[in-house]
C-alpha cells in the first residue's frame, strides 16, 4: 500500500453477501478529519455502486455503531452515510440495489449485535433537523392551536421544549425520551398516556422506490410501539405535528416533574437502551422481571438495572451477544415463573 495522496490504494470490502458485487475503491488523497476520526473519501470504481460518489453527505466505511447507539454495543457498518439532503436520500434508496439499508436515528432503542451490519445504514443525525415556527389557528369552537413541522432528526426532548416556548400542549409527556422525532414516530414512542401519533397530522418520507411522499395521519395505523405505513421500507424525514395552546407554567412544571421522575426511577447515569421489553396488556414488564427475580442479574459486563428492572444497562465494555443472552434469559425465566410471555420493544439488528 502505498501513502503518498496522490497515488491510489485499492479498497475491498470484506463482508459483502455472495452475489453482490465488490465495491472496488480508490482512497483519494482528500481525506478530513471529523471528532478526531479520520474520513477519506473513496471513490467507487465498481457501476453498480459509484452511485455513492454523487452522495453530497459525508460517508463511513466500517464505522462502529456501538459510537451511535445509547447502548454502546454493536460492531461495524460496511457503510455508513450521514445524507446532506433528500436529494441524497433519494439517491440512496433508487441505487442501493441488494445491499441491504438501515435506519438510523439516535440509537436509543437499538441493539446493534457484535459482527455489525453488512450493508448501509442511514444516519439522519446530524442534518434533517429544522424546526419550522408554528403556524397558529383558531379551531370552529375557538379554541387556539399551532401546526409545526420538524425534521425526522430533531431531538424529542429538543421539541418538547421548543413548543413550551410557544406554549404548545400536547408531547410533555414525551420530554426525556432521548430518541430522534424520526424514531418515535416509526416507533410510534409514548409515556403516561401519551403517543406521538396523538399529535401526528402527516409525514413525509422518502419511499423504498427513492419517491419522496407525504402521507396523512389517516393512512397511517398505529399500535403500542410500532407505526404501520401503506407500504414498507422508506425513511422518514419529517412531520407535521398539531397541538394545543396551553398554559406556559402549567406545561413547564409538566417537562420539569417528568424529568425528575424519569432522572429517579431510570439508570441514566449508564449506558442503555430503554425498555427492552414492551409491557404485557395490564402489566409492566418491569413488574414481571423484578418478580422473576432478576434484578441485578449479569452476564460478563451487562446486567439488568437494580434501580429498574425493565432496563439492560452497560457496566463496562459489554457486548451485545451479553446483551442478548440476558433478553433471552429474562424472557424464559419471566416466562417459566409467571407465564407471561415477554416481547422486545428494542430493534435488535446486524450480524450475531
Ligand atoms: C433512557 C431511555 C428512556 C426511554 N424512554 C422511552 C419512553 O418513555 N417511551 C418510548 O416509547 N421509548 C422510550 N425509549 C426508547 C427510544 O428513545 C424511543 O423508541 C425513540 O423513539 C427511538 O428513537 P431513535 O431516534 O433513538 O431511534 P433508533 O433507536 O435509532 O431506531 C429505532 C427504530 O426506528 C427506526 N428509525 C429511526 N429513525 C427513522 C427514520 N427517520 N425513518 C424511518 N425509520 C427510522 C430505526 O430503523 C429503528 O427500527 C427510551 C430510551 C432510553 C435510552
Amino acid at each position: 500500500m502505498l501513502n503518498n495522496p496522490w497515488k491510489t490504494r485499492i479498497i475491498r470490502f470484506a463482508h459483502l453477501h455472495q452475489g453482490q458485487s465488490v465495491p472496488t475503491a480508490t482512497l483519494t488523497g482528500s481525506s478530513r478529519s471529523i471528532l478526531g476520526k479520520t474520513i477519506h473519501k473513496r471513490t467507487f470504481m465498481s457501476p453498480s455502486t459509484n452511485w455513492l460518489n454523487r452522495i453530497k453527505g459525508e460517508i463511513r466505511y466500517d464505522e462502529p455503531i456501538a459510537h451511535h447507539t445509547s447502548l454502546r454495543v454493536g460492531g461495524p457498518a460496511d457503510i455508513f452515510i450521514v445524507p446532506e439532503d433528500v436529494s441524497d436520500l433519494q439517491l440512496i434508496f433508487k441505487n442501493h440495489g441488494d445491499m441491504p439499508l438501515f435506519i438510523l436515528g439516535e440509537g436509543t432503542n437499538l441493539i446493534m449485535n457484535d459482527k455489525g451490519f453488512r450493508g448501509i445504514v442511514i444516519s439522519t443525525k446530524n442534518r434533517f433537523k429544522e424546526i419550522e415556527p408554528p403556524v397558529f389557528f383558531k379551531n370552529t369552537a375557538g379554541e387556539e392551536g399551532a401546526v409545526i413541522t420538524a425534521g425526522a432528526a430533531t431531538k424529542m426532548s429538543y421539541l418538547v421544549k421548543n413548543l413550551a416556548k410557544y406554549s404548545l400542549t400536547g408531547l410533555e409527556n414525551l420530554v426525556g425520551i432521548p430518541g430522534s422525532l424520526g424514531g418515535a414516530v416509526f416507533m410510534n414512542a409514548g409515556a403516561d398516556g401519551t403517543e406521538i401519533c396523538d399529535v401526528i397530522r402527516s409525514v413525509t418520507r422518502v419511499t423504498a422506490e427513492g419517491d419522496l411522499e407525504t402521507l396523512k395521519k389517516s393512512e397511517l395505523k398505529f399500535e403500542y410501539r410500532k407505526t404501520t405505513f401503506p407500504t414498507k421500507g422508506g425513511i422518514i424525514v419529517s412531520a407535521e405535528l398539531e397541538l394545543k395552546k396551553g398554559d406556559h407554567t402549567e406545561i413547564q412544571n409538566t417537562i420539569d416533574s417528568h424529568l425528575v421522575r424519569r432522572k429517579s426511577k431510570q439508570p441514566l447515569s449508564l449506558p442503555n437502551s430503554g425498555s427492552v421489553f414492551k409491557n404485557p396488556e395490564g402489566d409492566a414488564a418491569g413488574r414481571l422481571i423484578e418478580e422473576a427475580g432478576l434484578k441485578g442479574f449479569s452476564i460478563g459486563n451487562a446486567g439488568v438495572s437494580i434501580k429498574h428492572a425493565n432496563f439492560i444497562v452497560n457496566k463496562g465494555e459489554a457486548t451485545a451477544s451479553e446483551v442478548i443472552e440476558i433478553i433471552e434469559h429474562v424472557r424464559d425465566t419471566v416466562l417459566e415463573k409467571t407465564g407471561v410471555g415477554l416481547e422486545t420493544e428494542v430493534i435488535i439488528v446486524g450480524e450475531r
